[in-house]
């Protein structure tokens, strides 16, 4: 299983309910680096780009209005199969329909306030990765305790 990168946000309903250090502790007990990490209410511009994929859905202008209307935490996240293991972790996009013990299925009810988005592909993550940080924001690091979570 290869190393890579994946990104995440926790979405305004997710920042302002409170859940921030729920959400960031079920990757971070799963084993996964954090390699960067902020808080930013994002531009017009900048969701627009994240969700061009659905730039011609009836549900755009209001995603868009939604993403853009309080603080987001967006991250970076490393490890073995981390992309497709993260949205195992988050669970399906309906909340109602995801598993309990996934991210959506315990913390929340509307498909337009599923507190968190996850990259769905590699090339994804590249996209989303570079669209909202720069190289410098990524941090270089091992975890004092990495040997313990993954056999050298
Ligand atoms: N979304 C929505 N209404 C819909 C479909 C999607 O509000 O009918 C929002 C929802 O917040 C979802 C996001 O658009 O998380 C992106 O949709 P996608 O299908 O890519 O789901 P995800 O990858 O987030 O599970």
């Amino acid at each position: 299983m290869a190393t890579e990168r994946t990104f995440l946000a926790i979405k305004p309903d997710g920042v302002q309910r409170g859940l921030v250090g729920e959400i960031l502790g079920r990757f971070e007990t799963k084993g996964f680096k954090l390699v960067a990490l902020k808080q930013l209410v994002p531009s017009r511009e900048l969701a627009e780009s994240h969700y061009g994929v659905h730039r011609e859905r009836p549900f755009f202008a209001g995603l868009v209005d939604f993403i853009t209307s309080g603080p987001v935490v967006a991250m970076v996240w490393e490890g073995d199969g981390v992309i497709a293991s993260a949205r195992k972790l988050i669970g399906a996009t309906k909340p109602l329909e995801a598993e309990p013990g996934t991210i959506r299925g315990d913390l929340a009810v509307n498909i337009g306030r599923n507190v968190i988005h996850g990259s769905d592909a590699p090339e994804t993550a590249v996209f989303e990765i570079g669209l909202w940080f720069a190289a410098s924001e990524l941090c270089e690091w091992t975890p004092a305790d990495q040997v313990w979570r993954v056999e050298p």
